[in-house]
């Protein structure tokens, strides 16, 4: 299959090498490029303000289309009507690694437990090199929404601080240095304990792997979807 690569950065160059791999004709695609013809799908892998432009293109080029670029939530309603409005397909994900889609459901599982016990305040911590230009990560706001849904006492995330935290929030915090792929924490702290868990990843790949994944998959199909859609046809379910 003929894949567009839009972005071709540190995450565009992994899409590349995986493309290959799994038999695929990998076509790059810089800032200033037109999408290419012939490509039955596209993965973005670019800059938050880029991402709304990206999609009209592949939608008017009648490519399906995989966003793994972060911190554009807030145009999500405007990018799913577009989608939508077109009979186009797309999947997008904070986090395309198979191993975090497990990692979240661990989460579920225990801030579902831990809800009932007020005595442990929930938090979560994420670590990223320098360049990162989004804080909180996506990954950290899709964690932050689990340990909300959970319903403990702890519900409400909040990623700054001026005064000491109300009964009802948690804090989501970041760290941005040197080189670091992308760690996520999340603790829950009586005072007296700690139960701790963690992710932890070592390279980019997994993630590039995952996002081909699912270009295969949405290459066939009409709709908005997430990537837990994906893992749940492969047999993933998360
Ligand atoms: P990067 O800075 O190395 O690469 C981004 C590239 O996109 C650059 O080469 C830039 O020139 C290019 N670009 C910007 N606007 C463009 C446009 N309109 N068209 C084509 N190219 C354009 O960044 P990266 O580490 O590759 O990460 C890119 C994005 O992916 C970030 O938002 C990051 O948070 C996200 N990310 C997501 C996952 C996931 O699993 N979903 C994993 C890692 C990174």
């Amino acid at each position: 299959m003929k894949v567009a690569v839009v972005g071709t950065g540190k995450m565009g160059r992994e899409v590349e090498a995986v493309l290959r791999e799994r038999g695929h004709e990998p076509v790059m695609v810089g800032r200033a490029d037109a999408f290419p013809a012939g490509c039955a799908v596209g993965i973005d892998f670019t800059r938050p303000d880029a991402v709304v432009e990206n999609v009209k293109k592949a939608l008017a080029a009648r490519a399906r289309y995989v966003v793994g670029t972060t911190g554009w939530s807030d145009r999500a309603d405007e990018v799913r009507r577009l989608v939508e409005a077109a009979g186009g397909g797309l999947v997008h994900a904070a986090n395309f690694s198979v191993g975090v889609n497990l990692f979240y459901r661990i989460v579920r599982e225990a801030a579902r437990t831990l809800a009932a016990f007020p005595d442990y305040d929930p938090y979560v911590l994420e670590r990223h090199h320098r360049q990162k230009k989004d804080a909180p990560s996506g990954t950290a706001k899709t964690l932050a929404e689990i340990l909300e849904q959970a319903g403990g006492r702890r519900r409400r995330a909040v990623t700054s601080l001026s005064a000491p935290l109300k009964n009802d929030e948690f804090l989501v915090s970041a760290v941005r240095a040197g080189g670091i792929v992308g760690e996520h924490t999340v603790g829950f702290d009586s005072g007296g304990d700690e139960i701790l868990l963690e992710h932890r990843a070592r390279s980019r790949r997994g993630f590039a792997l995952g996002a081909v994944l699912a270009a295969e998959w949405i290459a066939s199909r009409t709709g908005v979807f997430g990537f837990d859609a994906v893992l749940a046809d492969l047999g993933e379910r998360v």
